[in-house]
């Protein structure tokens, strides 16, 4: 079975309990989770959860299965019943940690519990208030795969009809960690030489360095980055770096968002431990003059209509890898080109750094979240849907069998067309190279288009997603 849920952060819990009137309410509960981690993998690097949940007297043992969609939180689910009581579960505790398992912790949460039926499905909606936490929302349907579909439109119109917008995908126990985590402030580091002494002291204690470079103005995105940077590495180190050799001469250079103070609150809520804020003229002091050039990949999409644009990208990436000296780094699909760019600067470069690509986070609506959609005004935010229509339009088209490179962008194309809506390119590329995808290789839809003064890119692969 497969269990189709959302979660969303509860403002006004009596609100939301006044608009499930008409539905039946059960008992309400409380359960207690203990949680586990695997002795052969990471749950938290392949998003899998294991435990113990205790709802009263009864007890299961429950294990989910990564999630399927950046949207809900759906996965696989099997839950089996053991035998009842706290001796019991302490038992089973027991049990696992002989086998290796290793207890992460435990999330306790009282729930009042509400269903109804729709369309044929059975829907339970939950209101968790979670110790050290905070109050929560789910809606759920346990589905089998060939109504998953429908089961999740459900789901999502549901939580549009009931107010629902604060969509939370982290579990409780991701959270509860990283609240215990957050209590550190992050160091603040403003140069090289503290930088340096901070990742000494890291690598003197045996901890594997993490390292995420952004440019600030940071949103769910980059907090997915940190999120997995931080499941995987003992030290944490965020970058915010507005790189002026990116943007050229026309750009936005001087008017990119510049949110220091909320972006050290999020690193901080998150549990990072190192934050990494140098000045231009740190990262380029005078003189400066050596360059990275990242090849062919470099001069098309992107590279084409951003000239120099990669080869700023690549300068600041090699640098920064060369000040950090991480054993890990993170970077979103989102920006698929400089994926290609930096998976290729670490293999020519030989460098010894993990590259870890984490999947793109969208709004609801399928919009990328970027640190450029606060420019955008309603019309255009409405507007700016239409890139993960296209893409979404193409992959519709190439799961029906189509693998014409010029039938797949005039389907992205026609598409585009909106008024006010500026298309810059929509085509079918290989996902490492940017060129034409061989035939039964892998292949990535990518579109970038204007609203207004503000481009926004996206991508989607066809092959895998
Ligand atoms: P930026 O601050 O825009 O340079 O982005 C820093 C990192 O965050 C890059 O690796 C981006 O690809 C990544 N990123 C930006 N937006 C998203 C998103 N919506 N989902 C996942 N990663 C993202």
């Amino acid at each position: 079975m497969i269990e189709v849920e959302t979660k969303y952060a509860l403002a006004d819990p009596a609100g939301f309990a006044a608009r499930l009137a008409g539905w039946a309410e059960l008992s309400p509960r409380r359960d207690e989770d203990q949680y586990f981690n695997a002795p052969d993998r990471d749950f938290a690097r392949t998003d899998e959860a294991f435990r113990i949940r205790s709802i009263g007297n009864t007890n299961v043992v429950t294990y989910k299965g990564p999630k399927f969609d950046t949207q809900t939180k759906s996965r696989f689910e099997l839950e089996l019943p053991i035998g009842d009581g706290p001796e019991e579960a302490a038992r089973w505790r027991a049990m696992f940690v002989r086998l290796g398992y290793r207890p992460t912790g435990i999330v306790r949460k009282h729930r009042r519990i509400f269903t109804t039926s729709r369309d044929g499905f059975e829907i339970q909606a939950t209101i968790d208030t979670v110790d050290g936490v905070g109050t929560y929302a789910e809606l759920e349907i346990v589905t089998d795969d060939s109504r998953y579909p429908a089961a999740r439109d459900l789901i999502l119109t549901l939580a549009g009809e009931l107010g629902l917008t604060q969509l939370e995908r982290r579990s409780y126990i991701s959270l509860l960690l990283q609240k215990s985590a957050s209590t550190r402030e992050p160091k603040q580091l403003d140069d090289v030489a503290a930088l340096r002494k901070f990742v000494a002291g890291c690598r003197r204690d045996r901890k594997k360095i993490g390292f995420v470079p952004t440019m600030g103005a940071l949103h769910a995105g980059h907090a997915a980055l940190i999120e997995r940077a931080k499941a995987q590495c003992d030290c944490v180190i965020v970058s915010i770096f507005v790189n002026p050799t990116q943007f050229g001469p026309n750009e936005d250079y001087t008017r990119y968002p510049r949110t220091l103070e909320a972006d050290r609150e999020l690193c901080r809520s998150l549990g990072v431990d190192g934050i990494f804020v140098p000045a231009a003229d740190e990262v380029y002091p005078p003189g400066f003059v050596t360059y990275v050039d990242p090849g062919p990949i470099a001069t098309v999409f992107e590279g084409a209509i951003r000239p120099g644009h990669f080869r700023g990208v690549a300068t600041v990436v090699l640098k920064l890898f060369q000040m950090v000296q991480p054993d890990a780094t993170y970077f979103g699909q989102k920006d698929a080109q400089q994926v290609a760019v930096v998976g290729r600067l670490i293999r020519d470069c030989n460098l010894p750094i993990e590259f870890v690509v984490v999947p793109t986070i969208r709004e609801q609506d399928g919009l990328a979240l970027s640190s450029r959609n606060r420019y955008l005004d309603p019309t255009q935010r409405s507007n700016a849907t239409v890139l993960y229509r296209a893409l979404s339009a193409a992959r519709a088209d190439w799961k029906a069998g189509e693998r014409d490179p010029a039938r797949l962008r005039a389907t992205m194309a026609r598409e585009a067309v909106v008024p006010g809506v500026q298309l810059d390119y929509a085509e079918v590329v290989d996902p490492d190279s940017f060129a034409a995808p061989s035939s039964g290789g892998r292949a990535l839809a990518v579109i970038a288009a204007r609203f207004g003064t503000t481009r926004l890119i996206d991508n989607l692969e066809l092959t895998t997603e």
